[in-house]
C-alpha cells in the first residue's frame, strides 16, 4: 500500500540546531545498525521507518557495514527508498559512514581518500539516492594523515555526494585536529557521533590539552548525535526480571553480553526507574532526556526492534525538565 505519512508528524517533535549550522535535527533520530539486515522481515523494517517518520523523526542513520551482512542495511534501505521515501526525500536527513573494515584488501578500511570516496559511491548505489545529507568518517585512523581524510571529506562535499560531513568515535584531541584540518579547507565539521549514555560518560571526561569532547564541540560549534543512549536497551526496564528471549542480549549478544547485565547494574536501573516513575515517565524516556539535558547534544540516536519502542522514545522530552535535585539523585546512583 502506498505510504501516506501522518499529517501531524511535525506537531510534537522538537528540532535542535546542529552546532553552528543551518541544519536542525529531531531530538530523537533512528539508527539502522540492528534490525535492518537480512534477518529482520522487510515489513517490520518498513513499520519501524514509517512509525519514526510519522512521529517527527526526520533523520535515519546508516553506515556501509550495517547488516548483517555488511551493506545489507543500506541495500534494504534502498528498497524502502523506492517504495516509500522518494516523494519525501527532501524531508529526510540521511547519513552513512565509512571507516571500519568493509571489503578485503588494503583499500576497504580506515581513512584513506581511496576508501572513503569508493565507499560512499557504493553506499549511494545501495541506498538508491544521489546524495546523502551527512557523510561520516566512522573512526579515527592512526596512520593516514588527518589532512588526507579531511581532504577526502571536503572533496566529497564539493562533488555534491554529501551536503555535510561528520566524524564518529574521535576523542577530544582528534576532534580538535579534524576541526582544524577541515577549517584550513574552509569546511565546517557539522557533527560528531560519539557513544554516550548514563552508563557511558566518556565525552564528559577532560583530556589534557583539549578539555572534554563536549567542551570541544561547544567551543567549535559542532553538533553531537550520541549513539546507544539506552546502552543497547539496558537503560530500560526490560532486563529487570532477567533476559527476555526477544531482547538484543538474547539474540545478538555481541554488543550487550549477558555477562554485562550484572546485579549491580540492575540495582542502578531499578533505582533510576524509581526516579523516572516519580517524574511520570518510562526509564527509557528519562535516559534519553538525560543525554539531551545539555543542548551540546543535538539528538539522541536510538535503535528499535518494534514500533512501540519508537512511540515511547519520541516522548522523552514530554516530562518537565530535570530539577537540580533530580539530577543530583541520578548522579548519586550513577556514581555509587
Ligand atoms: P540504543 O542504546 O537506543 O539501543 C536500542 C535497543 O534498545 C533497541 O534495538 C531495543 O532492543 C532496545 N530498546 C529501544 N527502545 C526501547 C524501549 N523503549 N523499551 C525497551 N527496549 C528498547 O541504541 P543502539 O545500540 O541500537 O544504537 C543506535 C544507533 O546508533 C545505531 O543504529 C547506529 O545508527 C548508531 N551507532 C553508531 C555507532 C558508531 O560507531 N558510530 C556504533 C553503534 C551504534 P531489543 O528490543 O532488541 O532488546
Amino acid at each position: 500500500m502506498t505510504y501516506i505519512p501522518a499529517d501531524n508528524r511535525y506537531a510534537s517533535m522538537t528540532y535542535r540546531r546542529c552546532g553552528r549550522s543551518g541544519l536542525k535535527l529531531p531530538v530523537i533520530s533512528l539508527g539502522l545498525w540492528h534490525n535492518f539486515g537480512s534477518i529482520t522481515p522487510f515489513g517490520v523494517q518498513q513499520e519501524l521507518l514509517r512509525t519514526a517518520f510519522d512521529n517527527g523523526i526526520t533523520h535515519f542513520d546508516l553506515a556501509n557495514n550495517y547488516g548483517p551482512p555488511y551493506g545489507e542495511a543500506e541495500r534494504n534501505f534502498g528498497m524502502h527508498m523506492l517504495r516509500d521515501w522518494k516523494p519525501h526525500r527532501d524531508e529526510l536527513i540521511l547519513s552513512t559512514k565509512a571507516g571500519y573494515d568493509m571489503w578485503e584488501g588494503p583499500y576497504g578500511d580506515f581513512g584513506s581518500r581511496k576508501y572513503l570516496i569508493a565507499s560512499l559511491n557504493q553506499s549511494l548505489k545501495r541506498m538508491n539516492v544521489e546524495y546523502v545529507d551527512i557523510f561520516y568518517h566512522h573512526r579515527p585512523d592512526p596512520e593516514t594523515p588527518i589532512e588526507e581524510t579531511a581532504g577526502a571529506l571536503e572533496q566529497i562535499l564539493r562533488s555534491g555526494k554529501a551536503l555535510y560531513v561528520g566524524i564518529s568515535n574521535y576523542n577530544a584531541v582528534q576532534t580538535e585536529a579534524m576541526v582544524k584540518a577541515l577549517g584550513s579547507l574552509s569546511t565546517h565539521l557539522l557533527i560528531h557521533q560519539p557513544s554516550y549514555s548514563m552508563f557511558n560518560r566518556w565525552i564528559e571526561q577532560p583530556m589534557e590539552g583539549a578539555g572534554s569532547l563536549q567542551d570541544v564541540l561547544r567551543r567549535e560549534g559542532v553538533g553531537c548525535i550520541c549513539f546507544a543512549p539506552l546502552q543497547n536497551g539496558l537503560l530500560t526496564t526490560k532486563y529487570i526480571g532477567g533476559i527476555p528471549a526477544d531482547s538484543r542480549a538474547a539474540h545478538d549478544p555481541r554488543y550487550l553480553k549477558p555477562s554485562d547485565i550484572t546485579e549491580e547494574k540492575i540495582a542502578k536501573v531499578c533505582a533510576l526507574n524509581e526516579i523516572a516513575s516519580r517524574r511520570g515517565q518510562a526509564l527509557s524516556q528519562m535516559a534519553l532526556a538525560w543525554v539531551l539535558r545539555d543542548e551540546v547534544v543535538t539528538t539522541a540516536l536510538i535503535g528499535a526492534s518494534r514500533p512501540s519502542q519508537i512511540i515511547e522514545n519520541v516522548k522523552a522530552l514530554d516530562a518537565a525538565p530535570f530539577t537540580a535535585e533530580e539530577l543530583a539523585q541520578i548522579e548519586a546512583i550513577l556514581m555509587s
